[in-house]
């Protein structure tokens, strides 16, 4: 388990340090991983640019490459219980959670492993009948891949699939803090037909290892998932070797509900939007904005269902929410907490630590509600990434959508309403990567993942998801080269 995967091979951190990875539900230690060096991230680079350029793997056909995905996906539902229980030890998170994220991890590889066609040629027409000319979809070469603690198999999966079916070969690092279920995908590869040398994976931290994949001039593409401000470095580092970034930032995602909604279910799914997870996911909509006329009730009936939320140990079925994932992730959003009540938001639910004796040992923190929020709020502005939801108000619809789009980010976003052209209306004019209409939260393998404006750039999943990691080559042939004499008193001389 404490091994880093450089060349198909396990092994140690070359300077010999380890780190011990911790259970948020009780502190206990699950773990003892390599801890990587620069100098480890370094080999791993090395040994993917010697498996790319060899091109054996780059060579091999796309259906190859999809049945190896196949063979990924059939392996981890092999072992979905395993890495399961794997995720919920290592992020707190509910066994039941962790089951949904190995299936969609699964899914993710069958959805790229059915899509070998989309990297066969595009024939290119136009050019005339003594011309062949087509588009070629080539693997853009070493491809790094940077993840966060909050999904770390999901959001691994959402690289490593469409970059292994587009024939690149790649160096991940997890999280410092989560990286087991990413060992235990890796621990699969050998067996499902990954060749050495195309996929490898160092442990350690951002600044030792992350850094030296983001600016190492071996590496054609980063893809990185995580905070805005790591993004914003990630993205002027690799301006020095222009490569390829694809970043998957943060949000501060707008819920917004009309009075002629059905309301019932729209608290419900106001409730899983925002404490899924204990509102770690990057998505949550924790801006919630009720029409006027509802939102006294609306947000009241939010605040008497946020105390009923029942938090617990990840493997209870009794438990609703695990705890947050480090004691400094819960300091931040207490802080956060402070700030809110400082600017004036008013604390319906929560906004404290929990006090069941069974829950003093985690790093837990009840699912919190403010009301008379605005948006010049710091707590409405800025990504708290805990459980809570801040309550703002709308008159019409075109306040709905100016409220929505308030923000810097522009990940997601829902709409509630039972008048569905004028869901439609907002939902064309909110500019978020994704947008619900009486729903919050799903995604599908198929459908493009990502952000508008600081949420990021370029897209996972969907084929856009695989075309991140092609270079579109245009190959010309002419069947009937003949003398162009352009340099016509060169051709006399
Ligand atoms: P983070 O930015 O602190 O860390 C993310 C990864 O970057 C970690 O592996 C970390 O070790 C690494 N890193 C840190 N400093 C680095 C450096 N100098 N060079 C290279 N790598 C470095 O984020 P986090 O706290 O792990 O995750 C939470 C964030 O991720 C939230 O902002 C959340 O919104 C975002 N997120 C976004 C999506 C999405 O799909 N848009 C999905 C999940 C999480």
């Amino acid at each position: 388990m404490s091994k880093l995967y450089v060349d198909g091979r396990w092994g140690g951190a070359s300077g010999g340090a380890e780190r011990e990875v911790i259970n948020p539900f009780d502190r206990s230690v699950v773990a003892t991983v390599a801890e990587g060096t620069a100098e480890d991230a370094a080999a791993a680079i090395a040994a993917a640019r010697r498996a790319f350029d060899d091109g054996a793997w780059t060579s091999t056909s796309p259906e190859h490459r999809a049945a190896v995905l196949n063979h990924v996906a059939d392996l981890l539902e092999r072992a979905k219980e395993d890495i399961a229980r794997t995720e919920t030890l290592d992020t707190g998170k509910t066994l039941v959670e962790s089951r949904i994220d190995v299936d969609d991890v699964a899914a993710v590889f069958r959805y790229y492993g059915n899509l070998a066609g989309a990297l066969h040629p595009r024939v290119v027409t136009g050019a005339g009948p003594d011309v062949i000319s087509r588009i070629d979809y080539a693997p853009v070469g070493v491809c790094a891949m940077i993840a966060p603690w909050n999904y770390p198999l999901l959001q691994v999966a959402w690289k490593i699939a469409p970059a292994l079916l587009a024939g690149n070969t790649f160096v991940v690092k997890p999280s410092e803090i989560t990286p087991l279920s990413t060992i235990k995908l890796f621990e699969l590869f050998a067996e499902a037909g990954v060749p050495a040398g195309v996929a490898n994976l160092v442990l350690g931290t951002g600044p030792e290892v992350g850094s030296v994949l983001v600016e190492s001039p071996d590496v054609d593409l980063v893809s990185f998932t995580g905070s805005l401000k790591v993004g914003q470095y990630v993205m002027r580092a690799a301006a020095d070797t222009v490569k390829k970034v694809a970043l998957e930032l943060g949000g501060k995602n707008p819920n917004i509900v009309f009075a002629d909604a059905d309301l019932d279910i729209a608290v419900d799914y106001a409730l899983t939007a925002a404490f899924f997870h204990a509102g770690q996911v990057c998505s949550s909509g924790t801006r919630l904005i009720v029409q006027d006329s509802v939102y006294d009730d609306f947000v009241a009936e939010v605040a008497r269902r946020a105390d009923l939320v029942r938090l617990g140990n990840g493997f209870s079925p009794d438990s609703e929410s695990g705890p947050l994932v480090s004691a400094e992730h819960r300091a931040k959003v207490e802080e956060y907490v402070r700030i809110g009540q400082a600017e004036g938001a008013r604390l319906l639910a929560g906004g404290k630590r929990p006090t069941e004796p069974e829950l003093q040992d985690g790093f837990f923190f009840r699912p919190t509600v403010f009301a008379d929020c605005t948006r010049e709020m710091r707590l409405v502005r800025e990504e708290t990434f805990g459980p809570i939801i801040t309550a703002e108000r709308f008159g019409d619809q075109r306040e709905a959508v100016l409220l929505g789009n308030d923000t810097e980010y522009g990940l997601a976003g829902g709409v509630w309403s039972q008048d569905l052209e004028k869901a439609q209306w907002v939902a064309r004019r909110l500019r978020h990567g994704t947008v619900w209409i009486n729903d919050f939260g799903p995604y599908l393998p198929q459908a493009e993942w990502g952000g508008f404006k600081r949420s990021g750039l370029g897209r996972e999943l969907g084929p856009s998801g695989l075309h991140e990691y092609c270079e579109p080559k245009h190959v010309y042939q002419n069947l009937k080269p003949t003398a162009q004499n352009w340099f016509a008193r060169s051709a006399d001389a």
